[in-house]
């Protein structure tokens, strides 16, 4: 079990080692997903296991177990048996919770490509309510599902199409244009 603080993986010194970094990005995910999702159950989000076994990827996705203020953000993989807690979620950059109630139109169920879900996840320029939207999307069969509503397909696609226009790096950009 991996005990971490978030706390320490935040505003990390420009000398951080790579592996501190992976870490930190999979441990600022793991929040962001766990805040974005619903809390009040156990879900699978479309967030790929850090784990290389054999140099092969795991092909396990992250589950969030619980998500409660004041206590650990729990997770596990879906396949191995990397799992972990994490403190001092709370407030941090990462928390996506909502801060007031909204009214929310019909919700869509779109099923996306891994490699689109992991492009969105990627884009810089996201606010809060389009990072929750991303980071809320859950793990499926055939890729990922992604649920939203018109308005905030719209809101979504408006960020893509903005950051690929902006995206000076070639294979990065093609991500984006196949996500849009
Ligand atoms: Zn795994």
């Amino acid at each position: 079990m991996l005990v971490t603080d978030l706390n320490h993986f935040l505003d990390l010194p420009a000398d951080t080692a790579g592996a501190v970094r992976r870490l930190a990005e999979h441990l600022s995910n793991v929040v962001r997903s766990a805040t974005a999702g619903d809390a009040g159950t156990t879900w699978e989000s479309a967030l790929p296991c850090r784990r290389r076994p054999a140099n092969r990827r795991c092909r396990g996705r992250i589950i969030v177990l619980q998500t409660d203020p004041g206590v650990p953000i729990r997770w596990q993989c879906s396949v191995c048996d990397d799992e972990g807690m994490i403190s001092n979620w709370e407030d941090s950059p990462f928390d996506l919770r909502r801060r007031r109630l909204t009214l929310a139109g019909a919700v869509n169920e779109i099923v996306i490509p891994d490699e689109v879900a992991a492009a969105l996840r990627e884009l810089q320029l996201l606010d809060t309510d389009c990072q929750r939207l991303v980071f809320a999307i859950r793990a499926h069969t055939h890729g990922a599902i992604l649920a939203a509503t018109d308005d905030d397909l719209d809101e979504l696609i408006g960020f893509v199409a903005a950051e690929a226009n902006h995206e000076p790096n070639r294979r990065r950009q093609q991500r984006l244009d196949a996500a849009f």
